[in-house]
């Protein structure tokens, strides 16, 4: 089962979280018939997502990464909840590019552009924060816009390891940021121990779970672990999201629909799951359309 830890420096110097999300990009990937690259660029943005996602402090909020670039990959999506179930899509699943440096070329994949984080607090207008991607290798872009957005240096790793028949062998990652009054000795040992350290997907595959990563990553500190969560692919699509969402094309979008087809057939783009309208459902929604 997947997992992530929250953790807190016993003297207030930092906090950090650990994640295994092996199952949840594994799950991500078969959705969408991932090739190796879109998995590890999808599969890094989803575990970042869901670390992201802890913070936020209620149910019905959410946050969402938007990665629009000029890369083969296309637009990039992810959003996860409070308990750091995520779900996400790209534009093209089935990039394929030559290795660099015997590894993905995952930044080569994702190109230069935008990363966006959107948090929606219900009704309340949305937070969005945006930066300019730096690497496009994710976890540096991620650091970035702690950094930038919210003036909190945060050290970010992100790693998917995809095996030879693509399914994923490993997925996590882990974040470390430092808070106010945090001193030089302690971001002189955080980085000699990063320095030092394997790769997540090293760690995971040597069968290192996130408590026994956390205590490599954290070699020398006293910490708190203060929360584990259990994360999950997961969506929240419904038959009254996807006539809300036929609705809001309009009574003359509508009509044309049910006259030239009879029937509309609509897939979830986070989950595939496929939703179908006969035509005497879409002329109830045409009424509501032209309700509105
Ligand atoms: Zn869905």
């Amino acid at each position: 089962m997947d997992s992530i830890l929250r953790i807190t420096e016993k003297n207030g110097a930092f906090r950090a979280f650990v994640a295994d999300t092996t199952q949840l990009v594994g799950q991500a990937s078969s959705v969408h018939g991932l090739s190796p690259v879109a998995a590890a660029a999808l599969g890094r943005t989803l575990t970042a997502n869901s670390i992201m996602g802890l913070d936020l402090k209620s149910f019905d909020e959410t946050v969402s990464i938007q990665i629009c670039a000029d890369g083969p990959l296309g637009y990039i999506v992810t959003v996860g909840d409070n308990d750091g179930n995520v779900r996400g899509y790209l534009d093209n699943p089935i990039v394929d590019l030559p290795l660099k440096n015997g590894k993905l070329d995952v930044s080569g994949a994702v190109g230069q552009g935008t990363l966006t984080v959107v948090h929606n607090m219900g009704m309340r207008d949305p937070y969005v924060g945006r930066v300019k991607i730096q690497t496009g290798e994710i976890a540096q872009d991620i650091a970035y816009y702690y950094m930038i957005s919210q003036q909190t240096p945060s050290v970010v790793a992100l790693g998917v390891l995809v095996d030879v028949d693509y399914s994923i062998k490993a997925a996590g990652g882990y974040m470390i940021q430092l808070l106010p009054g945090a001193g030089d000795d302690v971001i002189s040992k955080l980085e000699a121990n990063v320095y030092t350290l394997e790769t997540v997907t090293e760690m995971l595959t040597n069968n290192l779970d996130v408590y026994g990563i956390a205590k490599r990553l954290l070699l020398g500190f006293d910490y708190d672990v203060l929360q584990s969560y259990s994360p999950q692919y997961k969506c929240n699509c419904s038959v009254d999201r996807m006539e809300r969402a036929l609705i809001s094309l309009g009574s003359q979008q509508l009509q044309s629909i049910i006259d030239e087809d009879g029937k509309a057939e609509l897939s979830c783009q986070f989950c595939k799951r496929k939703f179908l309208f006969d035509k005497s459902h879409l002329i109830n929604l045409l009424e509501s359309a032209k309700g509105v």
